[in-house]
């Protein structure tokens, strides 16, 4: 049993009130660690030492600050498989996906942002009818707060952090108290790294106790969430009156789109990926599948094969595909979301049932990916997001059609379409109401490109200089002359 720790002023602490909560091994069902369960008066203690780290940490050089976080990224680096391990074990993720994506990407965030401060520069406006010109400060906030979802733990911990310590904010961090264990370890790195106490403060704990009295801080000004779109319309109710500056990363319901002429090989192996990878718990999965008639059954008939014979396993096996999902709660939600499927008249051609494996992994929370078709795109099913190993596939039979089907939920976070058509790309790239489109590919992240969604999907954009904006205020300077 390990008991995990606060990292607070650069030391691993207990909490206050000396409770702890249970985390569980998704793949196991058991408990393996202890986890403070930190509240406001731990959040308190978070925010002073971030407050009295605020000067030195801003007012040092960017090369400095730089440094610091590159040397974060090569410890992350250096200790990718002890990482991959416990993401594995916290998640249920199997252990090649963490060792192939999620930690090469939790450094690749601490690395991109080291250098992009570096190359930061902010703009001036000369007056032509005045001799005057205007110039613009971009000055961090101070004191930030970042909160995080257990999907990618570490991956979208450091996507939030890194930008907001390399514009020189001090953090107040909380990562999901379903997956801590790499957000305990990143605070080891840091202090391994030299970042300065206070600098960084992850307190752990569950949303209500940890998370609110972090977004209702009468002086944390800016809070960086992603989560669930009920959780995140809290945070806003809470957030907005106290004109906090937010950013919000949402729920999904994204569409892939398969049209006649695509390269169907290439279409239905990235459809395996976008749909089960990480057990289809990943905000960009696709999760509403649209074929063209002409090619439904073909496209259907091949998915079908393939994704019934998807190992589901130990997430430490090599050959396992999918892993746990990630508590027992969530499993029982996804189950739900196939009953209801059913119930709306939804065939299931393959999955939807919880897979008891043998050994170590009996009590695991492990379900067959699952393929529905036969519903109507405007059924719960269809519009609800399950965020689960379950996709539903439906025909389609125009271009206009299919553009009506895909912008009809509440979300708007990501989309794919196939097509070897370059003019028909360009056209329904337009028309969807998606933050994010990928054209004969899925996940192809540049990490200076906007990311975020629109509608329900949140409010805000991350990556690239639009992290950068995000935590830092500007200020106009205007001199005349
Ligand atoms: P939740 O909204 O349940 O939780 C997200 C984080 O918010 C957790 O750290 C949680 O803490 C915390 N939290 C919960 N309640 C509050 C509160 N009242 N005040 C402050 N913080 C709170 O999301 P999940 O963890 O279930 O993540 C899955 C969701 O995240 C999906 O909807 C998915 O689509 C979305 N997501 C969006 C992404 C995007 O970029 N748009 C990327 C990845 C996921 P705790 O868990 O400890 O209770």
């Amino acid at each position: 049993m390990i008991t995990l720790t606060h990292y607070i002023n650069g030391a691993q602490v207990a909490p206050i009130n000396g409770k702890y909560m249970d985390v569980v091994n998704p793949a196991t069902g058991k408990v393996y660690a202890q986890l403070p369960l930190g509240d406001e008066a731990d959040v308190e203690v978070a925010y002073q030492a971030a407050s009295a780290a605020f000067p030195l940490w801003s007012k040092m050089s960017v090369d400095a600050r730089s440094a610091i976080l590159s040397k974060i990224a090569d410890l992350i680096d250096q200790q990718l498989d002890e990482l991959a391990r416990a993401e594995a074990l916290d998640n249920g993720k199997p252990l090649k996906l963490a060792k192939h994506v999620d930690i090469p990407r939790a450094s690749s965030n601490m690395r991109f942002f080291a250098h992009a401060i570096t190359q930061a520069s902010s703009e001036s406006h000369f007056m032509e009818h005045e001799p005057a010109i205007n110039y613009t400060l971009r000055r961090p906030y101070g004191v930030v707060g970042c909160i995080s979802p257990w999907n990618l733990p570490l991956y979208l911990f450091t996507w939030k952090i890194a930008p907001a310590l390399a514009t020189g904010n001090c953090v107040v961090a909380k990562p999901s108290e379903i997956t801590p264990y790499t957000a305990y370890l990143f605070g080891k790195i840091c202090e391994e790294a030299g970042l300065p106490a206070g600098v960084l403060n992850i307190v752990h704990g569950n949303g209500p106790s940890a998370g609110n009295p972090l977004v209702s801080h009468l002086h944390i000004p800016v809070i960086s969430f992603t989560g669930g779109t009920a959780t995140g319309k809290h945070i806003a109710s809470v957030a907005a009156p106290m004109f906090k500056k937010l950013s919000l990363e949402l729920g999904g319901k994204n569409p892939n789109i398969i049209f006649e002429d695509a390269d169907l090989d290439l279409a239905i192996k990235t459809t395996i990926g976008s749909s089960f990878a990480n057990q289809g718990q990943i905000c960009l999965c696709g999760s509403r599948v649209f074929v063209h008639r002409s090619i439904y059954e073909t496209f259907r008939d091949r998915l079908v094969e393939k994704v019934a014979n998807m190992r589901v396993g130990d997430p430490f096996h090599e050959a396992t595909q999918t892993g746990a999902v990630v508590s027992e709660a969530h499993m029982n939600k996804v189950l739900s979301y196939i009953e209801l499927a059913k119930e709306e008249g939804g065939r299931i051609l393959c999955g939807g049932h919880r897979v008891i494996l043998e050994g170590e992994n009996k009590d695991g929370f492990f379900i067959q990916p699952a393929i529905i078709e036969g519903l109507p795109y405007t059924c719960r099913t269809n519009q609800e997001e399950i965020f689960g190993p379950v996709i539903t596939i439906m025909p389609f039979d125009s271009e206009e059609e299919v553009i009506a089907m895909a912008n009809s939920t509440v979300y708007g976070l990501a989309a794919s379409i196939w097509t070897r058509d370059v003019n028909r790309a360009h056209r329904v790239a337009e028309e969807l109401k998606s933050g994010i489109v990928w054209v004969n590919c899925w996940l192809l992240r540049d990490l200076r490109t906007p990311f975020g969604g629109m509608k329900a999907s949140g409010v805000g954009r991350e990556g690239g200089w639009e992290a950068i904006r995000f935590f830092t205020e500007p200020k106009n300077v205007c001199i005349k002359y």
